[in-house]
């Protein structure tokens, strides 16, 4: 089949805020193959910034846009993914913006590859079985401990178990309020379910602060203390890794390719890798770093906090990795969360897990309604040619 059209829709809350919350807005991706089919993906980063990469003029022969390299094309097969995603990149090897950019219609052409094809994605990926994952709710910290408690104790009602606190105010006061964040969330939680913190970069390059409060948090039976340091600061997860915490180290949303992610990996020592598809360029980056993950011993995990078009992307990357256990699950407050693809998305079962949809492509469908409700309408234009006007949904 043939790639005949890409549209781009702009979607956001009416209004929104600096909280560190990226369900908020969304560039989502049709695309539509000459037989009629439709394949469906979404971008995180800037919506505008994205929808930059698919119209804007050629620089030069190695920044041309996403339209240039993809309409038109031939997609029958794995490979065809594959190929068309390495040539996005290739004509746009000068453009920083097209790792994001393309992750939503790369996700597409999985997505309308698996319609084609009859066959879910992570079989197109070479998997037998989609294995079940055990969903962390994933939050961000209330303002006090006792917010945070009142948080657990509704996840906790809600049935999961596995719970991440995220973000501020963790790491603006003192140790021992950020160790009093924890202990809520622990006493709100109950012993049994997993806890992770994540801890937003706020300790920059020092591995001294980190190292202690992992000593801090260990007794609370935290699973991972997630990014404490910045994403370029590699060589300070390195000392912080040396210095033998007594809890797991994680990091990786802030990869934007797949080179990012094995550095964090090979020379940052995460133990845990957390790949967000909507950020690295797709299911096929992702599913690059997933096998690397497995080579070297490194716990693959998704990160995403956008809507169930990326959470059904995420979850047929490792589906077919059985020691991959954890996913994360976002459980924000934003309607576009479930909304923008309900009635479908992936669900908690009643044994408390998720697993990849047996259904052809990512077994979700974006809900058109939604994209109307929330759609921003944008037009640009050089010298009065309209490069971009906000296509009919
Ligand atoms: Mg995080």
């Amino acid at each position: 089949m043939k790639i005949e059209a890409i549209d781009l829709f702009y979607i956001a809350l009416p209004e929104v805020t600096r909280a560190a919350d990226s369900s908020q807005d969304s560039l989502v991706v049709r695309v539509t193959a000459d037989n009629g089919l439709i394949g469906w993906g979404e971008s995180d980063g800037s919506p505008l910034g994205n929808i930059s990469a698919f119209v804007m003029p050629m620089s030069h022969g190695n920044i041309i846009n996403l339209n240039e390299s993809l309409l038109g094309e031939t997609i029958d097969s794995p490979e065809d993914v594959v190929r068309l995603r390495a040539k996005a990149g290739r004509y746009a090897l000068d453009l920083q913006q097209v790792d994001h950019a393309v992750s939503g219609v790369d996700v597409a052409l999985w997505d309308l590859l698996g319609k084609y094809l009859g066959e879910p994605v992570y079989r197109l990926l070479g998997y037998e079985t989609s294995y079940p994952k055990l969903p962390y709710s994933s939050v961000l910290f209330g303002e006090t401990p006792a917010e945070t408690q009142r948080i657990a104790e509704r996840i906790r009602s809600d049935g999961y178990n596995a719970a991440k606190f995220g973000w501020s105010p963790m790491g603006e006061g003192t140790l021992e309020d950020d160790v009093a964040l924890i202990a809520a969330a622990r006493e709100g939680l109950g012993a049994g379910p997993k806890l992770m913190i994540d801890a937003g970069v706020i300790w920059g390059s020092d591995d001294g602060a980190v190292f202690e409060r992992t000593e801090r948090f260990a007794e609370f039976d935290v699973t991972w203390l997630e990014e404490p340091l910045l994403p370029d600061e590699v060589d300070a997860y390195r000392r912080l890794k040396d210095r033998r915490p007594s809890i797991a180290i994680a990091a990786g949303e802030g990869c934007d390719f797949y080179r990012a992610a094995e550095d964090l990996m090979v020379n940052g020592g995460v133990d845990y890798l957390q790949i967000d598809v909507a950020r690295i360029g797709g299911i096929t980056i992702a599913d690059r770093v997933c096998r690397r993950a497995q080579e070297l011993g490194v716990t693959y995990v998704n990160h995403n906090y956008k809507s169930h078009l990326t959470v059904a992307a995420s979850i047929h990357i490792f589906a077919g990795v059985e020691e991959f256990k954890l996913f994360e699950y976002p459980d924000g407050v934003s309607p576009l969360i479930r909304g923008l693809t309900a009635p479908t998305g992936i669900f908690v079962n009643s044994d408390g897990m998720v697993q990849a949809s047996d259904a052809p492509g990512l077994g979700v469908e974006a809900n058109v309604d939604t994209i109307r409700q929330y759609l921003r309408q944008v037009r640009i234009e050089v010298d009065g040619k309209v490069l971009y006007e906000t296509p009919v949904v």
